[in-house]
């Protein structure tokens, strides 16, 4: 998006006014294809009967069915896999893209970059592909080994983007946690982490990191989480599973007993983290009694939020060549039921902050209902955990962007609701520049 726009190119998130239509695609899991596929479908629509000239396809989807698209949806006019991100302004003006030696792809600071998210947030990506060796994922044959961007060229982009009016960032790679390996430098993510908290900005800001893996979280990373006020209290670690076999077939290893002291010590680290965890159920070989051990480590572990995935047997993943599948329905309730006993978890410890004071980052207007504005406590991360719903406030109404004192005053099991308290926002006020309209793309 920002190539193009550099370009000269404008963007509009409706296709029917679009003269390219650009699908970027998933291809992790089976519903993500199918939404893929659909997506396209959707679109070469717009091509027989819009102004729409051209259809090109871009992202995962590519890197593993790039033939088959182009046999079987002729619509489709390129494709562009995830290496070759350099060619999209080429493809989208109808020419050919010079011959393109593979190189993993990376951006960096120099790489124009529109903002897809509301301005007040932004996520970075600080390092691609991956070198686990979990047997479920396909992700390091389509996004390659792991490799770090460098440390300057992250901190670069950090300080435009807080002085962009940007207020929270959100560090992301498929392993965050090995951030620097492949750059010599020992503990990088805690150093990436500390020099993030110290850029100044003339307002509070949030900084965390997603999806670490549980055996690289180091003493030194949870000690700089604890030491910077700028650094919010919220790990993310996808654990997957609890069962030592199962975790030994998922090419993972370790076991809930480590998790569980692996758990007191974040939380002896850090006062009042919130911990962030996903499973997978009825991976292939998982008992009943692994399942139910996995439902008493979820009720033990106590953790804030969790997410249940299905396991999805990909025709290219390790798994799918392993014995004793797991039938459909029985995965069904196995997600289920562990949803339901995360589900009185977060609610008691949700209940638990009935009357307390904490500080939101207001988001803007419910997207369900015009009557309630949507905030998020910095333990809860953008778009994929819970929300804060604000009913009231006193003194100044609320802005996007802000960082207020509210009062909770109900507890739902995944969300809160609240009102904002008179408390003055702190910081100089954000930038108002125009937001930049979204590409016609998913
Ligand atoms: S660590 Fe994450 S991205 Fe890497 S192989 Fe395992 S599940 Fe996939």
């Amino acid at each position: 998006m920002g190539q193009l726009v550099d370009r000269g190119h404008e963007l509009t998130p409706d296709p029917k006014e679009a003269d390219v239509l650009v699908v970027n695609t998933c291809s992790f899991i089976d519903p993500a294809k199918k939404e893929s596929v659909d997506t396209i479908l959707e679109m070469a629509e717009y091509k027989k009967s819009g102004r729409a000239q051209r259809l090109i396809v871009a992202g995962c989807l590519v890197e593993r069915y790039r033939e088959d698209i182009r046999k079987n949806i002729p619509e489709v006019d390129a494709v562009l896999g995830t290496n070759e991100l350099e060619s999209i302004v080429t493809l989208c003006e109808g020419r050919d893209p010079a011959a393109n030696p593979f190189e993993p792809y990376l951006y960096h600071d120099l790489t124009p970059r529109v903002l897809s998210t509301a301005r007040h947030y932004a996520y970075i990506k600080i390092a691609e592909g991956c070198d686990h060796p979990c047997s479920f994922c396909v992700i390091p044959q389509y996004r390659g080994k792991f490799r770090s961007r460098r440390f300057e060229s992250v901190i670069v982009e950090a300080t435009r983007l807080f002085s962009q009016g940007v207020r929270e960032i959100n560090l992301i790679g498929q392993d965050t946690t090995s951030y620097g390996e492949d750059l010599g430098i020992k503990d990088g993510l805690a150093q990436l982490m500390a020099r993030l908290a110290q850029i100044e900005t003339p307002f509070e800001k949030w900084i965390r990191f997603l999806y670490c893996y549980p055996n690289r979280i180091t003493q030194k990373l949870l000690d700089t989480i604890a030491e910077h006020a700028a650094l919010v209290k919220y790990i993310d670690m996808p654990l997957q599973h609890s069962s030592a076999a199962v975790l030994k077939r998922m090419k993972r290893g370790s076991h809930g007993d480590f998790f569980l002291k692996l758990l007191e010590r974040i939380r002896a680290t850090i006062p009042g983290v919130a911990i962030r965890t996903s499973m997978i159920v009825g991976f292939p070989g998982e008992s009943e009694a692994d399942f139910e051990s996995l439902c008493d480590f979820v009720r033990a572990a106590q953790f804030d939020r969790l997410g249940v995935f299905s396991y999805s047997d990909e025709d290219t993943s390790a798994s799918f060549h392993l014995d004793q599948k797991v039938d459909a329905r029985t995965i069904y309730n196995r997600k289920r039921k562990l949803m339901s006993v995360q589900r009185r978890i977060a609610g008691a410890r949700n209940r638990g902050l009935i009357g307390q004071e904490v500080d939101v980052l207001v988001d803007g207007p419910s997207p369900e209902t015009d009557l309630l504005w949507q905030a998020r406590m910095s333990t809860q991360a953008p778009e994929i955990d819970g929300v804060c719903y604000v009913n009231d406030f006193e003194g100044a109404p609320p802005e996007p962007g802000q960082i207020r004192r509210m009062h909770v005053t109900e507890a739902h099991d995944y969300d809160l609701v609240g009102r904002l308290q008179a408390s003055p926002e702190s910081s100089a006020p954000l930038r108002r520049e125009p937001f930049p309209i979204l590409a016609a793309t998913r």
